[in-house]
């Protein structure tokens, strides 16, 4: 019984020393008797061939950042310049948080460089939204405008090529792009040969960046000149999960100074083609914590690599990849497989369970009451990553409806 608790303890420490590792991370960096100045710089790099340089961390804002005004002053002053929302993030809380930021200090929007999405899939709808979002954030123009969660590469035609090109002619954007939830590798990979695309957002952390499919892609849109932002790197996935790996791993980083979280980020960042990587940062600890990663030069280890691989294998059956082509066209009805997982990831990982709440009662009453009879078995057969996809589609029923 002393060695199970002795075990608990020391599990629980870890896992909840992510500060610890963080403080020593941030020694070089934080200057708690004036926290506003710093003589490190935030690291920049090219997105794709734009032309434009944006820093390898950027504030991810699908939050009511109306609350986040220090954090976002924070931000700009330390050089997380890149600030990241969509339409809908938040029901429009996001992009009226940044425009209440942009009319107290008006002189920041040069510096900043604003991305938003439209979730309208149509041309006239991305028109009202992109009207909308330019005067909710108080501002005339928007860097990167991306259709957001891009699906199929068919919705990239000719027509939406147009749309692009006429709203940077008019002034309102500057770049084009498409953010992707989904059959991402298939999305990124036509963007490629398209020529008009500017830039990408897409989930990519540890767990996908080794698969030969991301790497072919990621290695195509470079090639093609297209800047790519990483979201969702934690991995965090559908399922809790409490391995021996996972200690070992939050072990391993802590004794070199930073947490696992940090320790995800960074490997991230060892792909020179991502240009940058979108962090929600909700409070200072975490702005800090990413800051102080990003500042840090020290690489991960081909042992720590290896380590997170090795967890990523174990673990593999608690993340959903997005492949959602092989899952989705298994089941009866159209059940949206790929975004219930991305719900249940919301409040099982991000401990953010009301957005989850909010997306599940979006998908219609007739399609969730075919959650409760679906025979998932055949997606399961296809599904890569061996996830228990029934049995998680009927738990997000009973949490979140
Ligand atoms: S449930 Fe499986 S098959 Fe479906 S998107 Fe996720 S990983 Fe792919």
């Amino acid at each position: 019984m002393k060695a199970v608790n002795h075990k608990l303890s020391r599990r629980s420490f870890l896992k909840a020393a992510g500060l610890a590792g963080t403080g020593s991370l941030l020694a070089p960096f934080y200057r708690p008797s004036n926290a506003s100045e710093t003589t490190a710089e935030m690291p920049l790099r090219p997105f794709g061939n734009t032309g434009i340089q944006v820093p390898i961390l950027s504030f991810g804002g699908s939050l009511d950042t109306s609350l986040s005004m220090v954090v976002l002053r924070q931000a700009a002053k330390w050089g997380v310049t890149y600030w990241d929302t969509a339409n809908t993030y938040m029901g429009g809380k996001s992009e009226l948080g940044f425009g209440k930021y942009l009319q107290k200090y008006p002189q920041d929007r040069q510096k900043l460089f604003l991305v938003t999405k439209s979730h309208a899939w149509t041309l006239k709808g991305m028109s009202q939204d992109l009207d909308s979002s330019l005067a909710r954030m108080q501002t005339d123009y928007i860097d990167l405008y991306f259709m957001h969660s891009v699906r199929r590469i068919g919705q990239l035609d000719d027509e939406l090529k147009s749309w692009a090109e006429k709203k940077k002619a008019e002034g309102k954007i500057r770049l084009f792009g498409f953010s992707t939830h989904s059959n991402m590798e298939e999305c990124m990979l036509g963007a490629s040969r398209l020529g008009w695309i500017d830039g990408i957002m897409m989930t990519y952390n540890y767990r996908l960046m080794h698969t030969d499919d991301m790497r072919r892609a990621v290695d195509a849109c470079a090639r093609a000149g297209i800047g790519l932002t990483a979201m969702k790197t934690q991995g965090g996935g559908q399922v809790r999960t409490d391995s021996e790996s996972e200690l070992e791993l939050a072990g391993k980083f802590l004794e070199k100074g930073y947490s696992d979280a940090q320790a995800k980020l960074k490997a991230v960042w060892d792909d020179p083609n991502i240009a940058s990587i979108c962090s929600e940062m909700p409070n200072m600890t975490i702005l800090m914590a990413n800051l102080a990663a990003a500042m840090d030069q020290t690489k991960l280890s081909a042992d720590e690599s290896a380590l997170l691989q090795q967890y990523a294998r174990e673990t593999r059956s608690a993340y959903c990849a997005g492949c959602t082509d092989r899952c989705e066209s298994a089941v009866a009805g159209n059940i949206p497989i790929g975004d219930v997982m991305r719900y249940l990831m919301y409040a099982r990982s991000y401990g953010i369970p009301h957005r989850a709440c909010r997306g599940f009662r979006k998908i219609p009453p007739d399609i969730q009451r075919q959650i409760a009879a679906a025979d998932f078995s055949a997606a399961e057969r296809r599904c890569p990553q061996q996830m228990p996809i029934g049995r998680l589609l009927r738990e997000a029923l009973v949490d979140f409806s």
